[in-house]
């Protein structure tokens, strides 16, 4: 289980994060909606230590990861960003190889088979040799969610990773997201894809100004949201 507690951020004098708490029970998904400049993408920065906290803790599995080695957090917490972030000289099993190589340190013929199966699984089979400029967006992304699943990570955060993405290439990559939230992966989502948290979030987190304002299951959140300011961004957002 993920549990966020008092977290606290700046940027100097700016307070990006002011106490924010959450709780995601293993193999849940949590979605996170708010504002843009709300915060969003630093509370996942700092889920895996892109970003530092000011104060607070986080904890999988009731263990700190503030005081846990960079390196191991890599693989236990795999992020996924709205640009693909693919090496633009390697093909997409190269791209997965290397991650496989660099964080785990396993041998090239290991790491090709590892990437080979991860690639296969996002229905890449085909496609392994492209390097990103030749594959379409959503393909892209999909070799950015198998290079971060490669790792077998037990948390999985994704920042608005359809944001980039034509509208036709937006479902295929929000299915395999439910899809492996129903294999039990703990997720963190960022997302403005409304009807994807309704249908797939065990939770949702509504975030504003650096707190999180409301959270709750997803029919509360859309079907009966209580805060003002939740409501607003509900009739802005539809
Ligand atoms: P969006 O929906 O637009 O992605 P967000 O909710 O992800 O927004 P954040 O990116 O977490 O918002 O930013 C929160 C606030 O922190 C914003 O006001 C932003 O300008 C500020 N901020 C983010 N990164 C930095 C930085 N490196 N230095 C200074 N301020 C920053
Ligand atoms: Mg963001």
């Amino acid at each position: 289980s993920l549990e966020v507690v008092g977290l606290d951020m700046a940027y100097g004098d700016f307070k990006v994060l002011r106490g924010v708490n959450l709780k995601a029970e293993a193999g849940s998904i949590t979605c996170v909606i708010g504002p843009s400049g709300s915060g969003k993408s630093t509370l996942l920065r700092c889920l895996n230590r892109l970003a530092e906290p000011a104060a607070g803790d986080i904890r999988l599995d009731g263990r700190s990861i503030l005081r846990m080695k960079a390196d191991l957090l890599r693989r236990r917490v795999g992020m996924v960003f709205q640009q693909f972030n693919l090496f633009p000289d390697h093909t997409a099993i190269g791209n997965v190889q290397l991650a496989l190589r660099k964080v785990q340190g396993l041998p090239a013929a290991a790491a090709r088979r590892i990437a080979e199966q991860r690639l296969a699984e996002v229905g890449l089979a085909t496609r392994m040799r492209h390097r990103p400029i030749d594959l379409s967006g959503g393909q892209q992304q999909r070799v950015a969610i198998a290079r971060a699943l490669a790792l077998e990570p037990e948390l999985m955060l994704f920042d608005e990773v359809t944001s980039a993405l034509d509208p036709e290439l937006v479902k295929g990559v929000l299915n395999l997201m439910a899809d492996l939230g129903r294999s039990g992966m703990t997720m963190v989502v960022v997302t403005h894809e409304m009807n994807f948290a309704r249908r797939v979030a065990d939770q949702v987190v509504f975030m504003d100004e650096g707190k999180v304002v409301e959270a709750g299951p997803p029919d509360a959140i859309f079907g009966n949201p209580r805060s003002p300011r939740l409501q607003r961004f509900l009739s802005e957002m539809l």
